[in-house]
């Protein structure tokens, strides 16, 4: 099938490999299956389906109210009811689905610019810009804020929207061991004494990028001591809060707020609207020198469609609650917070009470438990949606091929029952896949 046929290469080839045809290709449980209705805190997936990995899928029925562990939408704002769906529904009503146009042409609503001073004032930032898509915030924004001459310096573990936008500003990018504040020194010493390539000159400017909290991982980046390296060593700092704003800090708004560190000490500041505001797109937010700049040059401001206007109302009325400016659901933000933070630990608790050997900091709305075997990995998720629960499960290249995953995401919507159910569940699928660790293993630490 992939042989060359008429002197062309198949278009496809490059995307294949073996270990994405082999074990991708089994995981059939919540890989590649729709969905229908809202993938809130219960979720309704397609049931059984032949797939043969290049063709399409043929379904045969229905499997509902699936309990949802597999997608983000930490505060349960993914929904079609409620005071953001009504804001949602008037937005589209008055403003339509497309602009039509770029931020930088006619692309720029009121509701935009109004949003955007808002995320600004949430992340405590002088301005902020919204791009449609969290992705193209990245690779798209990365490169107008570096290029040719310039150092990146990246995470290893960064998300590939951060990597695609660095490879796109012709930078030169450096690479630290994850999370590893230590190494991020030894590289930015280096990288400093060395200069640029070949002319030994001094880097035109170094941005160093790392995430708030790694996805994978559960893990919260070591803010308050990278902070402390970009006074000494005067380089850009670029915070990726994808999954951290919103869902972690006592009030919501990210790392900076978890730690309790001046959001002003990093210069830009990214995340996302997909995981704790249930909508699309992204922001960067920083000096007004800086959102400045990104408003005239970015390549997502000036060739991109702008943000649709009922994304935007889902945006601007989720955070409203958040920020407690709602004045009919003054506390419900503050209320999903706290469920969100609980929820997580105790779900986190719960398995390692049980013997499983988990991943990331306490609080961390995504808890990863290591499944090690691959054949384990394509197992545990089939087994898991057999239960009615819903999971991803990831694998290499995401990870190392022995420490796949799987990866709960938990929810504000969870409720108690929700989370006794997953774990009894993945109790019972612990001891069929002898996943438990128990006293007096070694290595169980
Ligand atoms: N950055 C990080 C760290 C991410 O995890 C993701 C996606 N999960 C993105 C950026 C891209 O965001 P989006 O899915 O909203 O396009």
């Amino acid at each position: 099938q992939l042989r060359v046929q008429n002197g062309y290469a198949p278009i496809v080839s490059d995307f294949e490999s073996l270990w994405v045809r082999r074990l991708y290709g089994r995981i059939r449980d919540c890989f590649n299956r729709p969905i229908t209705g809202v993938a809130g805190g219960r979720v309704s997936l397609l049931e059984r389906y032949s797939m043969d990995f290049n063709r399409s899928f043929q379904f045969t029925g229905r499997l509902n109210n699936v309990l949802n562990l597999a997608s983000y939408n930490y505060l349960g704002f993914a929904q079609s009811e409620g005071p953001c769906a009504d804001k949602v529904e008037e937005a589209m009503r008055e403003g339509g689905i497309t602009q039509g146009s770029t931020r930088s042409e006619v692309g720029c609503t009121r509701l935009l610019a109004d949003t955007e001073d808002m995320v600004a004032r949430f992340v405590g930032a002088e301005a902020a810009i919204i791009v449609s898509m969290g992705y193209a915030t990245n690779a798209l924004n990365i490169p107008t804020l570096a290029s040719k001459g310039s150092l990146i310096i990246s995470d290893e573990l960064n998300h590939s929207s951060l990597v695609a936008g660095a490879r796109l500003s012709g930078a030169a990018i450096h690479v630290f061991r994850h999370n590893n504040v230590r190494d991020l020194e030894k590289v930015l010493r280096r990288s400093i004494a060395q200069g640029q390539p070949r002319t030994h000159r001094p880097w035109k400017k170094i941005l160093v990028i790392v995430e708030g909290l790694y996805s994978m991982e559960g893990e919260f980046c070591n803010l308050p001591e990278i902070i402390e390296l970009r006074r000494r060593y005067k380089f850009h700092l670029f915070v990726d809060e994808a999954h951290s704003i919103g869902a972690l800090g006592k009030r919501g708004r990210g790392i900076c707020d978890h730690f309790g560190v001046d959001p002003r000490e990093v210069d830009v500041l990214m995340g996302t609207f997909t995981k704790s505001f249930g909508a699309t797109g992204g922001y960067i937010a920083g000096s007004r020198a800086l959102i400045d700049h990104l408003r005239v040059n970015s390549l997502s401001a000036v060739y991109a469609e702008a943000m649709s206007v009922p994304v935007l109302a889902q945006v601007s009325s989720s955070m409203r609650m958040i920020m407690g400016e709602d004045r009919e659901h003054a506390l419900e933000g503050q209320q999903r917070l706290d469920q969100l933070a609980l929820n997580s630990r105790y779900f986190a608790q719960g398995l390692k009470n049980l013997g499983f050997m988990t991943l990331g900091n306490p609080g961390s709305p995504v808890v990863p438990l290591l499944l090690f075997n691959p054949a384990k990995i394509p197992a545990f998720s089939r087994e898991c949606l057999r239960r009615n629960v819903a999971v991803v499960v990831v694998s290499y290249p995401a990870t190392p091929i022995i420490t796949g995953r799987v990866r709960f995401c938990i929810s504000a919507s969870h409720t108690r029952e929700d989370l006794d159910y997953a774990l009894e569940q993945i109790s019972e699928i612990g001891d069929l896949l002898m996943l438990k660790f128990h006293k007096g293993d070694v290595s169980a630490g």
